[in-house]
């Protein structure tokens, strides 16, 4: 069956690895850092799916792959249905206009040299041939739509505060009317005070324009309050994907279920289980084999260490765990 035209697939990534080559210490050779392992997902149109992980398990390496802001070591990416074209020039301008990102400084986004006019003004004299007095009337336009005075677009970027400013981060990232904003945890850098107004807004403005949204954040409150689907990251690699209720109400991964017990904003209720992570996060320079968690997962066993879990279908999510089955069939583990 053909899904409805609202649920295909905008975006996805299909095998996405990034390693860099980095030195493993003085006068030793290069390894790889592999910091995105094999990722895939597919992200339908006006939806929101939340990547969420601690710092250093490939959120913002995969945000930065997606927007082709750097190149993939392997992997390919889709947009629309159709191929990427990953060393082409032009072919990646098209996309980079299809798939724009909102960073998490609202301080070093923006540059600090050009008026908001400029900055707005500038994604539409790149991409497209609107004239001078169109291009006034879309940034005025825009202006309103983020909660700001269109007349503040003379201003510049030190003149507002960090919530203003990741207003003004979001109007640039929606000039061009993209199918997809990557929002690498958007509001964590801003006051507590101000972080449900920006949320609301990215919520509001995403229905209203038909954006999808892949979120990037560690605040499982924030995801649970933004997104439909939520994957899982853990050393570079998928640990769970499915929806965010599935996923927060219901976890199967051992390490999901761990960021969901260390996060006290979770209501009690919804912690139906409680599983505590053990040790530090190992180096992604010399990650553990077979399942990269086995080394701070309560359920390991022998297989664990030998044999790299792939995603697979169980109990309405994805999950790359031996024991998902074992682990639903326990007793007071929610279904
Ligand atoms: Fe834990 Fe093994 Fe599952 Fe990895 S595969 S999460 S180590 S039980």
């Amino acid at each position: 069956m053909t899904p409805p035209a609202s649920h295909l697939p905008v975006l996805e990534a299909i095998g996405l690895s990034r390693h860099y080559a980095v030195p493993a210490g003085p006068f030793r050779p290069k390894v790889a850092l592999r910091a995105l392992d094999g990722v895939s997902f597919s992200l339908p149109a006006a939806r929101t799916l939340a990547v969420v992980g601690e710092s250093g398990c490939g959120k913002s390496t995969l945000a930065r792959q997606v927007t082709f802001i750097e190149s993939p070591t392997s992997g390919s990416i889709r947009l629309d249905g159709r191929p990427v074209a990953l060393h082409d020039r032009l072919a990646l301008r098209a996309a980079r206009s299809q798939v724009q990102i909102v960073f998490q400084d609202p301080y070093g986004s923006l540059n600090p040299r050009k008026a908001v006019r400029h900055i707005l003004e500038e994604p539409l004299i790149i991409n497209t041939r609107m004239t001078a007095a169109e291009r006034r009337e879309r940034v005025d336009w825009m202006m309103a739509k983020v909660g700001l005075r269109p007349d503040y677009a003379a201003r510049y970027p030190h003149m507002f505060s960090g919530g203003q400013r990741q207003r003004i981060a979001i109007a640039r990232a929606l000039m061009l009317n993209p199918k997809v904003v990557v929002a690498d945890e958007p509001v964590s850098a801003l006051d507590v005070s101000v972080r449900a107004q920006v949320l609301n807004l990215l919520m509001d403005l995403g229905e209203e324009f038909g954006v999808a949204y892949l979120f990037i954040s560690h605040d499982l409150s924030v995801v649970r309050h933004i997104a439909d689907d939520v994957m899982v990251m853990y050393l570079g690699r998928a640990m769970e994907i499915g929806s965010r209720d599935t996923l927060l109400d219901a976890p199967l991964h051992p390490y999901t279920r761990a960021l969901i017990t260390a996060t006290p904003q979770i209501e009690a209720n919804r912690r139906k289980v409680r599983e505590l992570l053990k040790g530090e996060l190992p180096s992604p320079l010399n990650p553990p084999s077979g399942c990269v968690f086995h080394t701070r997962c309560p359920h390991a066993v022998t297989r664990c260490k030998a044999e790299v879990p792939q995603l697979r279908a169980v109990a309405g999510r994805e999950v790359a765990c031996h024991l998902a089955e074992t682990l639903v069939a326990q007793p007071g583990t929610p279904a």
